[in-house]
């Protein structure tokens, strides 16, 4: 273990920002990585507990103990050696992962938890420092073909598993450049998009055929889904020309609000303004940006998607921004006793929120209002939970003059015709139908076509999206070859 007394001598560092006028003046990202000396220190407070809970609090189970202890003794190669062993793009989960990690750490029952997300971030950032992060090309080629449908966490992780077990793999991606959400959803704030383009570079080194502006199937005609695609190919011809097929596609469907006033311009799905500004950010010309310079903006839904809305209004010079969540307002603390070393239901205050946002919550969206076609604010209600389901107390509507609406209340499913296209069946939920058991795991109804991430699980996080795209890596290997010495 790190220092044996080091958890009762040093507190928990958190890394610093840069201050709120600053980083409001850009889209960089403004965390700032702890020095070598204070993540050794973190490193130290680790007490290397009998039962690791961080280790199966971590969905891709993070080796957390040995890459502290590694940290502390000033060892960080051997720590990012650990760290790669379960996790292909630690840079990623290192800056946007939540950490229930740290939710699950002993020293988090009575004390602050180490912390466990800015050591991984401090690591993998000296390891491409010092050019520790090389190719592994695979040895021997085993000359079979794999289609990887996506090219978010998942199916970059997948890709990597494969190409590194000696397959011939090849990345299809509707959109222009790789990535997914990490791409066109997560804000340059939160993750620069040169972390996604060195790991590119490291899949095209290992072996890996990327084929950009490529739908596999088809979208409905009236989509709004990101699709810069400019080739289509069939589902048909991909398992014709494949060995096997892994559909990492995510979960684009956004859920709408279906509400009075619904059409009125003005009112966007975060994923039609989120993308764009990560594109603007690349160089790439916007002349229709919807933009929030100006406008009062209302942003409906208060989880990750609508911080990033609130982040990037602000950024775009909004007039004012509020955030509704449906929900009545969580405890400021959560109670330990009853929730550790699971992940607790508390307040979370993002980055963004500290930049300047109003929240309101138990609040409901009744009508759109608008003239001329275009909107100018938005008719609510108060609600609160009554024997499990939401009632609209009298006497509370307001109205809200706004010129902008975001809705980000998450995703539904995948597309639906995508998973057509292939004939695999879905779940209640709409997702690609597949379990991930040990055996036989990852595999939908049609032979040799495999489903992982958002696809197969539902709108989740980028690091369980990394767990599903290895361990469907380890599955299509199996199914090729009738073994595997990928790591689950
Ligand atoms: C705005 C936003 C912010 C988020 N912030 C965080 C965060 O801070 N931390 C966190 O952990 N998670 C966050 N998430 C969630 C996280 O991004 C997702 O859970 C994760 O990216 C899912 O990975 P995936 O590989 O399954 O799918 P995706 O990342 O959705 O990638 C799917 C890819 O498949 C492509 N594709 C789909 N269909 C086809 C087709 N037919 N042909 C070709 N290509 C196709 C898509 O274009 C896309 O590039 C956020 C999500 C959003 C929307
Ligand atoms: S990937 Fe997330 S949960 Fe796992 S160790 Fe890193 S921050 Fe913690």
């Amino acid at each position: 273990m790190g220092k044996i007394t080091g958890f009762l001598e040093f507190a928990r560092i958190e890394e610093g920002y840069d201050g709120v006028d600053e980083r409001l003046r850009h889209y960089r990202e403004f965390v700032r990585v702890l020095m070598p000396e204070q993540a050794r220190q973190q490193g130290a407070r680790c007490m290397d507990c009998g039962t690791p809970f961080c280790n199966s609090g971590c969905p891709v189970n993070n080796i957390i103990p040995d890459f502290n202890d590694l940290v502390y003794r000033d060892d960080w190669k051997s720590a990012i050696a650990v760290l790669h062993s379960t996790n292909n793009f630690p840079e990623f989960t290192g800056r946007i992962c939540p950490a229930p990690c740290e939710a699950a750490c002993t020293l988090n029952i009575n004390s602050q938890p180490v912390g466990i997300k800015s050591i991984e971030h401090a690591i993998i950032d000296r390891a491409f420092a010092e050019g520790w992060v090389l190719p592994q090309p695979a040895a021997v080629r085993t000359g079979r073909k794999v289609a990887i449908v996506g090219s978010g966490p998942a199916g970059l992780a997948a890709a990597q598993q494969l190409a590194r077990a000696g397959h011939e793999v090849t990345l299809f991606e509707k959109n222009d450049q790789v990535g997914g959400l990490l791409r066109f959803g997560i804000p340059d704030f939160k993750l620069d998009k040169s972390h996604i383009d060195r790991r590119v570079e490291q899949l095209l080194a290992e072996g890996v055929t990327i084929r950009t502006n490529t739908l596999v199937g088809e979208l409905p005609a009236d989509s709004k889904v990101t699709n810069w695609a400019t080739a289509a190919i069939a589902p048909e011809q991909l398992m014709e020309d494949f060995d096997a097929v892994l559909l990492t596609g995510g979960a684009e469907q956004s859920r709408d609000l279906p509400v009075p006033g619904r059409e009125l311009a003005g009112v966007h799905f975060a994923m039609e303004f989120l993308p764009q500004q990560n594109r603007v950010n690349a160089g790439v010309a916007m002349p229709q940006q919807i933009r929030a310079e100006g406008k009062r903006v209302i942003v409906i839904g208060g989880g990750d998607t609508g911080s990033d809305c609130v982040g990037t209004s602000n950024r775009q010079g909004a007039a004012s921004v509020v955030q509704f969540e449906l929900m009545p307002c969580p405890p400021e603390e959560e109670d330990k006793p009853l929730t550790w070393p699971y992940w607790p239901y508390k307040l979370r205050t993002s980055s963004s929120h500290q930049e300047g946002c109003e929240r309101e919550f138990a609040i409901a969206t009744k009508e759109f209002v608008g003239e001329n076609g275009r909107l100018t604010g938005l008719r609510t209600v108060r609600v609160e939970m009554r024997e499990g389901r939401f009632v609209e107390i009298d006497g509370s509507e307001q109205f809200w003059p706004a010129d902008l609406v975001l809705l980000a209340m998450g995703f539904t499913s995948p597309v639906d015709t995508v998973l057509a296209g292939f004939g695999v069946e879905k779940d209640g939920r709409g997702n690609a139908r597949a379990t991930t058991e040990a055996q036989g795991g990852y595999a939908t109804n049609v032979a040799g076509v495999f489903a992982a991430g958002d696809m197969r699980r539902g709108q989740s996080l980028v690091v369980w999206a990394i767990r599903e795209g290895r361990q469907a890596a380890r599955a299509v290997d199996e199914y090729l070859m009738g073994s595997s010495d990928l790591p689950r």
